[in-house]
């Protein structure tokens, strides 16, 4: 099974999905990652102080997690001989269907959050709200993305005469898309793809605001080169249907309208080792 995929193409939120892929990659700062760096730091857990802090120890064995996932609708094994957070995924990806998985990777990342907050504010969040909070997140990421995909389809309409191409070799490609979700709600999706057409992230954020195209446009834009840094894509091409904005964007148009901050958002971003071209 490819966990990368099943992650980058999970309907939760684009940071949850952030921290699982850097929990594959034993990215997160656990205190073993630091006692690698550092051999004077403890590589024990700060929480229990009885095992060794890795990403598996913290996210599934400390008991602040054990307690999370006791209150968690979520049941989840780690099977035996399991080293890491990879092959946890993996187990456990086989036996959930989507809705659980989701909901399993957005309770890793509340109990990471509670983690951080023991030790930084030294204070303890009642396990059953920490899996409450992760429950509630992750059913609002998935309305979120259900709207957006709603609100692409009128957009589909008129766009789908226009086939989708793939980006030239090196390159990926961002589509981004703002739409009216209704109830004063407006809906942003991004999604990455490669040159096959395959999708590596995608996202969509639901916001309380009801902005004008361009403004809604622009926003998915800024949401697009964030995605791409913290991918750390190098080379991307970012589409979206509003001339106005691949326009101000082409011209690095100046301005003190809410537009022009957007679109001097969108540069402040980028960071240098990121090429980035955007036509419509
Ligand atoms: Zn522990």
């Amino acid at each position: 099974m490819d966990v990368w995929k099943v992650i980058w193409s999970a309907t939760v939120l684009p940071r949850v999905k952030l921290f699982a892929w850097r929990a594959c990659l034993d990215a997160l700062p656990t205190k073993v990652g630091l006692h690698r760096r550092v051999p004077a730091i403890s590589a024990l857990c700060g929480v229990c102080g009885v095992a060794e802090d890795s990403a598996l120890h913290s996210l599934a064995f400390c008991p602040l997690a054990q307690g999370i996932w006791a209150s968690s609708e979520i049941r989840q094994c780690v099977p035996r001989g399991c080293l890491s957070v990879a092959e946890w995924f993996a187990y456990c990806f086989k036996l959930m269907d989507d809705g659980e998985m989701c909901l399993f990777l957005t309770t890793c990342w509340a109990v990471w959050g509670a983690r951080c907050k023991m030790s930084i504010e030294g204070e303890m969040s009642p396990p059953n709200q920490t899996a409450a909070y992760a429950a509630k997140t992750c059913a609002e990421a998935r309305e979120a993305i259900d709207v957006v995909k709603t609100a692409g389809k009128s957009v589909g309409a008129v766009t789908s005469q226009v086939k989708w191409q793939a980006p030239s070799d090196g390159w990926l490609k961002i589509n981004v898309d703002a739409g009216q979700a209704g109830g004063g709600l407006s809906g942003l999706g991004v999604v990455c793809r490669d040159m096959e057409g395959s999708i590596l992230s995608c996202a969509a954020v639901q916001m309380r605001a009801n902005w004008e195209a361009p403004i809604a446009e622009a926003r998915a834009v800024l949401e697009g080169v964030v995605m791409a840094k913290s991918l750390g894509l190098q080379k991307v091409i970012i589409e979206s249907d509003c001339q106005r904005v691949v326009q101000a964007l082409q011209k690095q148009e100046k301005g003190s309208s809410s537009f022009n901050l957007i679109i001097d958002d969108i540069f402040s971003v980028i960071p240098s080792s990121l090429q980035v071209v955007v036509f419509c």
